[in-house]
């Protein structure tokens, strides 16, 4: 079996596959693991910086399930239960923090003790955990009705505001709580935003106990947790192919033959699964018969529509945050990551990354107004910081994730493809969820059991 790409999404289809007893290879265009899940090295600092800082979920149980097949799941940090701390210049800090209470009293319990929102709001903030108590029983993909019965599930067509409106969430609410959650789990503006993914998201969180609600993040580099895959394949007959881009694929009738290789050459293959992005597949299908049509047709609306995130990161001579993250809500930049720098070349700093979801309006413009607009916001939170702050580097990734609007939500293809042979995984596909690192580990697992099940 060939798989393209090693994203999480490849590489949760491909150790699957393989663990089952398939001989599988994976090509990966780069010579990393991890697509956008992964890191790269800074060039001043030889510090290994991740294309934005990441954060999970206890609940991201595919996700784990990967990397615990890999041996990497301790390289996760995770929270006991849910505790964001919330700050605002001067110093103002509010904390929304779930006790370890079962299901659903943390929640209840956390949005109570909230002490950011008016007492009036906090009550009808528990609403929300009750209507997503409901969708945990709807099916688990993106269907056209999730639950039309009940009143307080979210219409497919409706979105994150609208939703959150109808079920009278007071301002300072949606504004504190809801919409920053919305933006973090889906990459754009609770305004165009699927209110059904969100709740699906919420769902899978805040159902189970409190340790799915608990967030992690990599104690080191994000793109390590997927190293290992390569020598993993390998122990089991497989192997995982770097530098290795596909360039197309050769067609027999609707059937895969082989896939084409850039630099020449091709791997021959019963099966062939894509856990490629909408963009990178399109090419590939250059050569399809008109049967795969649907497929080329459902690339080529999902291929542009994605969205952008941008991280500015710092390097501190001293710890200015104190904590591995905290939301900023008033801030042009709404989240700020600290970790301690690991290289030679940073030796006892500290790095911050400021990060921005949905960041369409910043991709254009210039480094330099960038690093502006950031820095202004560091001395802002931290007066002072300047003379600490030695080094900057602005990451844009323009294609960060899939946009996450109810109409395209609605056509997220599944894994099985109108070719014989070839199957889909990818964030982008239909697994109930946003882009994620979850999502994409699901999508490759749910090609796994399509594959494994075919007749
Ligand atoms: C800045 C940023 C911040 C994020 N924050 C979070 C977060 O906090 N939490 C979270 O859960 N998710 C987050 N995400 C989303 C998450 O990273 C993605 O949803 C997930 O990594 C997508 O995985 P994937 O395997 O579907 O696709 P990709 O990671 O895109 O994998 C596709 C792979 O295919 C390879 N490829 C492309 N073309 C070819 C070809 N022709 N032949 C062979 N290989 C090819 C690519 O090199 C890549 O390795 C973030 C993403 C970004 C960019």
């Amino acid at each position: 079996m060939v798989i393209l790409g090693a994203g999480f999404a490849g590489l949760a289809c491909a150790t699957a596959l393989a663990g089952a007893g398939a001989r599988v290879t994976v090509l990966e265009a780069s010579g990393t693991p991890g697509g956008r899940g992964g890191s790269f090295r800074e060039p001043r600092t030889g510090e290994i910086l991740d294309l934005g800082p990441h954060l999970l979920v206890g609940a991201n149980r595919d996700a784990r399930a990967l990397l615990e097949r890999l041996g990497t799941l301790e390289r996760l940090e995770f929270q006991r239960s849910l505790n964001i701390e919330y700050r605002w210049r001067g110093d103002r800090r509010s904390r929304l923090s779930c006790p370890p209470l079962p299901a659903p009293f943390h929640l209840a319990a956390g949005l109570l003790r909230f002490q950011a929102l008016p007492l009036s709001e906090r009550a009808a903030a528990v609403r929300i955990g009750r209507a997503v108590r409901r969708i945990e029983k709807t099916p688990g993909r993106f269907t056209a009705s999730p639950s039309p019965q009940n009143g307080q599930c979210p219409t497919p067509e409706e979105t994150v505001t609208q939703w959150l409106k109808r079920l009278r969430q007071g301002e300072h609410a949606r504004h504190l709580l809801w919409e920053p959650l919305a933006t973090a789990a889906l990459n754009d503006h609770p305004g165009r935003a699927s209110a059904f993914l969100f709740a699906r998201v919420l769902a899978e969180v805040f159902s189970g106990g409190p340790r799915d609600s608990a967030l992690g993040w990599p104690r080191g580099a994000l793109g390590d947790l997927l190293k290992p895959a390569d020598r993993w394949l390998e122990q089991r007959g497989g192997s995982l192919l770097y530098s290795s881009p596909a360039a197309g694929l050769v067609w027999k009738g609707s059937h895969v033959q082989e896939v084409r290789l850039r630099g020449g050459g091709s791997v021959r293959s019963d099966q062939v699964v894509s856990a490629l992005p909408a963009r990178a597949l399109l090419p590939l299908l250059a050569d399809a018969p008109a049967s795969v049509g649907q497929l080329r047709d459902d690339c080529r609306l999902f291929a542009p529509r994605t969205l952008p995130i941008l991280s500015v990161y710092f390097w501190s001579e001293r710890r200015l945050l104190g904590t591995p993250f905290c939301a900023l809500p008033e801030e042009e930049f709404p989240w700020i990551f600290e970790r301690r720098a690991l290289a030679e070349g940073s030796r006892g700093s500290w790095i911050l990354a400021l990060t921005l979801g949905g960041a369409q309006a910043w991709m254009n413009r210039p480094e330099a107004a960038i690093l502006e607009a950031s820095r202004r916001q560091m001395e802002g939170l931290f007066p002072g910081s300047e003379r600490d702050l030695w080094h900057a580097r602005v990451v844009r990734q323009p294609e960060a994730t899939f946009e996450p609007a109810p109409d395209l939500c609605l056509r997220r293809p599944g894994p099985g493809t109108p070719a014989d042979n070839l199957w889909l995984a990818g964030d982008w596909t239909n697994t109930g969820l946003p882009s994620t690192l979850e999502g994409a580990a699901r999508s490759g697992h749910i090609a796994a059991r399509a594959l494994e099940s075919r007749a």
